[in-house]
């Protein structure tokens, strides 16, 4: 709470606000976020969050066998990249990397991150890989293999708010001199599909340029080199209205406007958008199947069965993580697993779509 940090980047969209008046939302999130995940590894029980692959090595070995089955089933095209949106601490490219390498698959690793306290670890983790600072640096030779979990949630979303006087985008501004929600001052309403210009008053609906930006790019990657993708993200499958930005530190919700840059902001990820787009440019999706569901197709049950067989002592830690991986009162549900694939390359295992 007295991180001077802190203070200094509530300060400063204080000092914004007052001199040029509200920001937009996508502003306050994508500053917040970047100065939150700079400074910190807030992953973990210590951490702010524990994310997939940190409960346990299952998840990242299930993508590996994934990536290196389509990849086979492409015909073993070399160059190959395995390329990370936001690895977090490495874990999962890790045991991912560990498992593709006993079917021949060893890419080169690239990892697209902005945490230069997350990159140290990763670094720790796979020593091997090359950073990028987005997708334009990552070589457009040779197939993509594509990795993203918990990622496109972190970036940030835009709303906008039917008010009385019809749709404007939900700014941040100050009441009281605290940071608050305030509409702008200019109309929305051609922003807007037509069937949602005559919701209710207080109707918000919350849209992700830099996500839609991402699969944009990510897609046509997939359709120029070859390769498949993996999203995974807590999400809906269809655009619902209502806002989903939240805020977590130390493992619990809190105001997102109580300590900027001090809690993970996020928001729920549109997966029928995000499909809509990759389709648009000629890309395969596969399927967006709940996390559950996906782990099980894949083989989880029996994966923990061997590793417990291997360490008996640990078969209780292993049938916990599974079922916090699996059940759908915990992760199993609600986070959900887009696969897309470029045109011409086949399976896809654990998604509907994977014949052909
Ligand atoms: N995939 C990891 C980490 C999830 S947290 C895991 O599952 O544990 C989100 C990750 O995305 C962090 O590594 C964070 O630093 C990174 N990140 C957030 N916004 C980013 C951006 N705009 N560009 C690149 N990386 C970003």
């Amino acid at each position: 709470m007295n991180d001077p940090a802190a203070t200094g980047l509530g300060e400063r969209f204080h000092r914004l606000i007052r001199n040029t008046g509200p920001i937009s939302l996508t502003h306050f999130m994508g500053e917040s976020n970047a100065h939150y995940y700079n400074g910190r590894d807030p992953i973990g029980s210590p951490g702010d969050f524990v994310t997939a692959p940190e409960i346990s090595q299952m998840f990242g070995e299930l993508i590996g066998l994934w990536l290196a089955d389509m990849w086979i089933r492409a015909g073993r095209d070399e160059p190959v990249h395995y390329v990370e949106l936001g690895p977090g601490r490495g874990t999962l490219a890790k045991d991912a990397l560990r498992t593709a390498a006993r079917y021949g698959l060893e890419p080169r690793v690239h990892f697209v991150e902005s945490s230069q306290a997350l990159k140290d670890v990763q670094l720790l983790a796979v020593p091997g890989a090359i950073w990028h600072d987005d997708l334009s640096t990552v070589p457009t030779e040779g197939p993509v293999l594509i990795v993203a979990n918990e990622f496109l949630d972190a970036l940030p979303v835009r709303q906008l708010v039917r008010m009385e006087n019809g749709w404007r985008e939900r700014m941040v501004g100050l009441a009281d001199d605290q940071l608050a929600f305030v509409a702008g001052g200019q109309s929305m309403d051609a922003a807007v599909p037509v069937e949602w210009r005559d919701a209710e008053v207080g109707t918000i609906l919350e849209t992700s340029p830099a996500s839609a930006a991402i699969m944009f790019e990510v897609a046509g990657r997939l359709n120029d080199q070859g390769g498949a993708a993996l999203f995974i993200d807590y999400g809906h499958a269809e655009m619902t209205p209502g806002s989903t930005l939240q805020a977590v530190r130390e493992h619990r919700k809190v105001d997102p406007f109580a300590a900027p840059g001090e809690a993970d902001l996020t928001a729920l990820v549109d997966f029928a958008t995000m499909a809509r787009i990759a389709q648009s440019r000629g890309v395969r999706h596969l399927g967006t199947v709940t996390q559950g569901d996906w782990l099980r197709a894949l083989g989880i049950e029996t994966r923990a069965k061997n590793l417990a067989d291997t360490a008996p002592q640990y078969r209780e830690e292993i049938e916990i993580a599974m079922k916090r991986l699996t059940h759908p009162r915990q992760m199993g549900e609600l986070f959900k697993v887009m696969g897309l694939a470029a045109p011409n390359w086949h399976g896809g295992a654990g998604f509907p779509a994977s014949e052909g």
